[in-house]
């Protein structure tokens, strides 16, 4: 960890990554302004993949539980041509009350219930709908020096040295106030086939 605070503590944030923050802050609706977030989110990453352990190709991270919003999931529908679902297990933020200990716990419970299946959209081991992703999806760097702690051991909760990126979580949160929860598989439930 004390690595990784290193190694984010010579990338300040990017002014172009402030500007988009900025528009998404005043943007009209809550779809515009997570989208400029969104954007906010890949702007702010940019400099830290220099020196984390994401590659192409590594896919560790789309096979863990993903917390999207509804807004997000609407934004994926309409990239993918897919309706999302109304979740089975879901949160509202607004009961949340921006508290912190609300949110863990709430956090802690909609990855309980996360199906243990890989992403609905991880294709040969690449995001299919890379453009429309999740704020989560692109904040998730990995500052270590390979994968290794990303891999996924049953039954063993293993600390990954992420970048800190509670600026844009708390962003995420106080810019879609009524917005849902929910994990991104029960958004997009498996397709039975006929
Ligand atoms: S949305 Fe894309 S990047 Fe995110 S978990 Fe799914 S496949 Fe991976």
């Amino acid at each position: 960890m004390r690595r990784a605070e290193e190694k984010l503590a010579k990338l300040p944030w990017d002014p172009a990554a402030s500007r988009l923050l900025n528009t998404a802050r005043k943007a009209g609706s809550a779809t515009q302004r997570v989208m400029w977030l969104q954007r906010t989110a890949s702007a702010w990453a940019k400099p830290l993949q220099e020196v984390a352990a994401c590659r192409k190709g590594c896919d560790h991270c789309c096979h863990i539980p993903l917390t999207i919003s509804k807004v997000e999931a609407e934004v994926i529908g309409k990239a993918t041509g897919r309706s999302p679902q109304t979740p089975t297990t879901a949160v509202r933020l607004a009961d949340l009350d921006h508290d912190t200990a609300a949110w863990q716990k709430a956090e802690a419970e909609l990855q309980a219930a996360a199906p243990d299946t890989p992403c609905p959209f991880l294709v040969n081991h690449a995001c299919s709908i890379y453009e429309s992703r999740p704020l989560a999806c692109r904040v998730l760097i990995n500052l270590d020096d390979d994968e290794l702690l990303c891999r996924k051991v049953d039954g063993v909760d293993v600390p990954v040295p992420y970048a800190d990126a509670m600026v844009l979580k708390a962003h995420y949160v106080a810019l879609q106030p009524a917005g849902v929860l929910a994990d991104i598989r029960h958004f997009f439930p498996a397709e039975v086939a006929p």
